[in-house]
């Protein structure tokens, strides 16, 4: 059974309270902009009282554990707390691509995914947005909302946030854009990237551990972490994946990725403005590898 289900409606009720009062002085994500987004003030990621929402559905690009058969239900929340210089999506995370959803619409979406037959929630983008897709959660527990949630962030998450999440969220899907605070800056506009994102993939794994899946090959909890290789190594990919193996679980869930390719602003850098190479692909894959990390996907 999933988290959310053995908790009290009490308890779930008491957590949707909580994070709604952050939204008064925001701090729900680590950018912590202190603006009034109760009173209708918008902060670093440009969003109010309520989430926007470009789109939801099932989705097949994901990883395997995550798609089965029948897809991942994503939902895509527009206006990310990041501001990646070389974002595919900026669209959505940029310029707010989406409409704004009420709580009882946002519910009414994550219960047609599980009719769809989706294996799970995928939140995409969702740190900003948490004390929302709590308001809904609630409302979807009550008629009948089964499959685990998906967390899948960009990593700049704020530890009282992911707190109130223990017990709810089943599987967290952070990225590590950045193993570096200063180039993290550089190119995502967050404060101490590195040093934020380390925090909160350590307290996910503490609260869900390292990833399990059922007898299909589907997730059913725990930690999946996604690095994309960068040109040039910007990524700073071994410390990230020092990281991981030392300070979080050799047994972590790595999705290396392949598929950076320049886009939005990424022309204005010029070393940001390539594809990586195959040699650089494979040498970060030698590198997981070699700190022991021994769960890398694909
Ligand atoms: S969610 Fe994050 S980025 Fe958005 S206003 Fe709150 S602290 Fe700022």
């Amino acid at each position: 059974m999933v988290g959310y289900r053995r908790m009290s409606r009490e308890e779930l009720a008491a957590r949707v309270e909580k994070a709604v009062e952050m939204l008064r002085d925001c701090r729900v994500c680590a950018q912590v902009c202190r603006v009034n987004r109760l009173g209708g003030e918008k902060g670093f990621c440009r969003t109010g009282r309520l989430a926007v929402v470009s789109s939801w559905g099932p989705h097949f690009g994901e990883e395997k554990v995550l798609v089965g058969r029948y897809g991942s239900g994503t939902i895509f929340f527009a206006n990310c707390n990041l501001a990646c210089r070389f974002c595919q999506n900026y669209e959505i995370s940029q310029c707010g691509e989406g409409r704004e959803l009420t709580a009882r619409e946002l519910a009414l979406a994550m219960l047609e995914l599980q009719e769809m037959g989706c294996h799970n929630i995928n939140l995409v983008s969702p740190s900003h947005c948490v004390p929302q897709i709590l308001e809904a959660l609630y409302l979807a527990v009550q008629e009948g909302l089964s499959v685990p949630l998906v967390y899948n962030t960009g990593g700049y998450d704020a530890l009282p946030v992911l707190r109130l999440l223990e017990g709810i969220v089943d599987i967290y899907m952070p990225d590590i854009k950045f193993g570096d605070d200063e180039v993290g800056e550089r190119y995502t506009g967050a404060k101490k990237y590195f040093t934020v994102a380390k925090q909160a993939v350590k307290e996910m794994h503490r609260q869900v551990g390292d990833l399990e899946v059922d007898e299909r090959g589907i997730a059913v909890r725990g930690l999946l972490v996604r690095h994309l290789v960068m040109p040039g190594d910007l990524a700073r990919t071994a410390a990230v994946m020092e990281f991981l193996a030392r300070e979080v679980s050799p047994a972590t869930f790595v999705n290396i990725m392949a598929q950076y390719y320049p886009a939005h602003e990424a022309f204005r850098y010029p070393e940001l403005s390539r594809r990586i190479t195959a040699q650089e692909y494979r040498e970060a894959r030698e590198i997981a590898r070699r700190c022991g990390l021994y769960r890398l996907y694909p």
